[in-house]
């Protein structure tokens, strides 16, 4: 039997009809699209549509899309960018946001912003009202994400830019779990950018966007070049291009929401064999489920579940010092204990109930064997 793969919100498989768009910029359509020739018109050309395929699965204009080579660039490039445009001031981000938010927002510390972290509640979402709160200094800068990487749990984007455009802040979402599971629309969500990424929606590894409001002044963090106006220099990445628009051509018609049922059945299953499910209380990804069994490590059920061919990932980070539990969780008031303790399932559209049905009768078997293993051990 070959391993199940439920591990959707680390990354994605390419998608086969993604991978028949990028394969002739590969080989005979390989030209700069700065060129002037034909060879240059053409990989230009296929550029624009990926522009435009991409702006279309969001709801922007295609002239608000700047291609970048991932997410974590975005999330660098929006803060660092935007901040030098500003006067320094608040920068605050959700307690919850994916290190390529936070690591950028600590390092404005240094160019004399505050950084303020947003509280979340027990399920992960973000306070509003303690929010409102925290904006009442001046801020130029918000950025909290759309759907969180680990637990699923899905923010009220919308309503928080409002607070922070009330503020005067510009605001931020990092939507790139969201794209492809959940409807995602830049103007309903009231931000001024947005990120997104390839891989995660069935696209190539390597590439993703940000979307941009068109008044929007940011310093360029890569000079060099005038491609992406301006605003991101280097030869454009086209195959990588190519296959991001045709992944987001896809998108509409193969939304997560069908795995909701594979979802429930696997939140059931959990709950019947005593775990803890996170983020439970709150609207999640229809595809995540971020769970721990009490006293066994996260790490140890990850390797188990591997072992038995499913993948799966686990809540903490490897550190010099062991294994650090998840700061989102952390952030949720869960117990350090807890915490390490965590293991995160993302189906996929390749998944199937047989496989949720097998995995829930491996996992009862696996937390028996670790159970009876750590009784023999006290
Ligand atoms: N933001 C979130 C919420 C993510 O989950 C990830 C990837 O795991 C990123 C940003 C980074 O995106 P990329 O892998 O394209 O750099």
């Amino acid at each position: 039997m070959s391993p199940a793969y439920f591990d959707h919100n680390a990354t994605t498989p390419l998608d086969e009809r993604v991978l028949q768009a990028m394969l002739p910029f590969f080989r005979e359509r390989y030209g700069n699209a700065s060129s002037r020739h034909e060879f240059g018109r053409a990989a230009r050309k296929a550029v624009d549509e990926a522009r435009e395929q991409v702006a279309d699965a969001v709801g922007a204009h295609p002239s608000q899309v700047y291609f970048v080579s991932g997410g974590t660039e975005a999330n660098n490039l929006l803060i660092k960018g935007a901040a030098a445009r500003l006067q320094p001031s608040q920068v605050a981000v959700s307690a919850v946001e994916h290190p390529s938010v936070i690591k950028p927002a600590q390092e404005l510390r240094e160019h004399g912003w505050k950084v303020k972290k947003l509280a979340v509640d027990h399920d992960g979402r973000i306070d509003r009202d303690e929010a409102a709160n925290s904006l009442r200094e001046p801020t130029g800068l918000v950025s909290v994400m759309l759907a969180n990487n680990e637990t699923g749990v899905i923010q009220d984007v919308a309503s928080l830019a409002e607070l922070a455009r009330d503020a005067g802040a510009l605001v931020h979402t990092d939507a790139v779990q969201a794209l492809g599971k959940v409807p995602v629309n830049f103007p309903a969500l009231n931000v001024h950018a947005m990120t997104v990424s390839a891989h995660k929606i069935y696209g190539p590894k390597g590439v993703g966007a940000l979307i941009l409001d068109k008044r929007l002044d940011i310093k360029p963090q890569i000079t060099g070049g005038e491609h992406e106006k301006g605003l991101r220099a280097g030869t454009e990445n086209v195959p990588a291009i190519v296959g991001f628009g045709a992944a987001c051509a896809l998108v509409a018609s193969h939304l997560a929401s069908n795995q909701m049922q594979m979802r429930e059945r696997m939140d059931q299953g959990l709950h019947a064999m005593g775990a803890v499910l996170f983020g439970n209380g709150a609207e999640r990804l229809p595809n995540t489920s971020y769970f721990a069994f009490p006293g066994i490590e996260g790490e140890t059920l990850v390797m188990a579940l591997d072992r038995a061919g499913y993948a799966v990932a686990s809540g903490s980070a490897c550190s010099s010092g062991g294994t650090d539990p998840s700061p989102v969780l952390l952030a949720m008031q869960v117990e350090r204990e807890l915490a390490r303790c965590a293991v995160r399932v993302s189906l996929g559209r390749s998944n199937e109930m047989s496989q949720v049905e097998s995995f829930l009768q491996v996992l009862q078997d696996e937390i028996f064997k670790l159970k009876r293993l750590a009784a023999l051990a006290v």
